[in-house]
């Protein structure tokens, strides 16, 4: 883990980055303490807060209420996730239609991201 890690508790927000970020122990490139192999490069807004967290072990941890999920359907268009590397932010459809990189920066993405999908947004059918 690089040292340059921070956990961060609102009503602070991250100043690395250029829109509100939290988490524990969250890396330069969005790692953090729950997800940090070289993939893991990338952090979800979530409609509760709009706060972006590198995952919903981070929001659980640091956020004040429950988290709430985007909709499959309806919110495909929302920039909802952040490229930590390049820190470009996505909309969901963008990123699903990524194929596990970022179309920005090339970055790879983790492939399981896709697996938990369904905590950061409802009506997922997988
Ligand atoms: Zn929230
Ligand atoms: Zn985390
Ligand atoms: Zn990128």
């Amino acid at each position: 883990m690089p040292t340059n890690c921070r956990t961060t508790h609102p009503p602070e927000t991250d100043p690395r980055f250029e829109v509100p970020l939290r988490g524990v122990k969250v890396g330069a490139e969005t790692r953090c303490a729950h997800y940090a192999t070289e993939r893991d490069v990338i952090a979800i807004r979530f409609p509760c807060c709009n706060v972006f967290y590198p995952c919903h072990a981070c929001h659980k941890a640091v956020a004040n209420h429950s988290a709430q999920q985007w909709d499959a359907q309806a919110d495909l268009d929302e920039q909802a996730v952040l490229c930590g590397a390049c820190r470009t932010v996505l909309t969901w459809r963008q990123y699903l239609n990524a194929e596990h990189a970022c179309p920005d920066c090339g970055a790879d993405f983790n492939p399981g991201c896709t697996t938990h999908l369904h905590l950061y947004m409802r009506g997922r059918t997988q």
